[in-house]
């Protein structure tokens, strides 16, 4: 597929499941026509590892934020250290921010109230910056609808979307892209490909989320980038337009959002 061109809208790159081979992983994503991946922070100590791959590749980009998924790790100062940060490195957006409110990760009032004050210092921060969000919205898409509200002007993206259609669609309203993963390649994903069908192509972003979620192909295997493409034909089968035009579409989304210039 000569013609192909995709951006993955949402890789963890820097996490240790790629230290082994992790040039092995840029190769094999550069033969799959990955031309830029953005990589979403997770937890303050882990910000520099992303700015060295940054600076080590110029089609890598760096997002800095707090992730609900260890909001009992953050501390209070790194809310300040974010600020920081963002101002001397180069960031295509503010994230992986958001909330997730399994059982597992919100047990307790306190740990959603905990969850939700990183949150919103977050997209304050994207208020004043003007710098995009990378928001994770797990078991909280009304939740996470009802905050963003709260912060007038922001805009961003729902990484690896888990929402209704219905919900998709006031994301949209509110300045959100809608970020699709190699989840909805499963067959039992209903909810995922009625909004993959629905929804606007110019709002339609395409991830790996790696190393999780691979898509039905690679079960149980460690995703990465390269794997793109087998989301890309997904989303094309479903709905029913070419490959190519799915995949310019895409990247130029991704390109609009995070302002990347090659
Ligand atoms: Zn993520």
């Amino acid at each position: 597929m000569p013609d192909i061109s995709l951006i993955d809208a949402h890789c963890h790159l820097d996490f240790p499941a790629f230290d082994a081979d992790r040039d092995q992983v840029l190769q094999r994503a550069r033969e799959q026509h990955i031309q830029h991946i953005v990589i979403p922070g997770t937890q303050a100590p882990f910000w520099p590892r992303i700015t060295q791959l940054c600076e080590q590749h110029t089609h890598l980009h760096a997002c800095y934020g707090l992730h609900p998924y260890w909001s009992t790790q953050h501390r209070e100062q790194d809310l300040e250290s974010l600020k920081d940060y963002l101002d001397t490195h180069p960031a295509v957006a503010i994230g992986e921010c958001g909330l997730d409110f399994r059982p597992q990760q919100a047990a307790t009032e306190q740990d959603r109230q905990r969850q939700l004050a990183f949150f919103e210092a977050q997209l304050a921060l994207a208020q004043t910056t003007g710098l995009p969000l990378v928001i994770h919205a797990v078991h909280a898409t009304e939740v996470v609808i009802q905050t963003i509200k709260s912060y007038p002007g922001i805009h961003g993206m729902i990484h690896s979307y888990s929402g209704s259609l219905e919900q998709a669609k006031q994301l949209i309203d509110l300045g959100f892209c809608i970020s699709i993963s190699g989840a909805m390649t499963r067959e039992n994903a209903k909810k995922i490909r009625q909004v993959v069908q629905a929804i606007p192509l110019e709002k339609l972003l395409l991830e790996t989320d790696a190393p999780d979620q691979p898509d039905d192909k690679h079960r149980g295997q460690r995703n990465e980038p390269a794997f793109l493409l087998n989301t890309l034909m997904a989303v094309a089968e479903l709905r029913k337009e070419s490959a190519e035009q799915i995949a310019r579409q895409a990247s130029e989304n991704a390109r609009r959002l995070f302002k990347l210039t090659c």
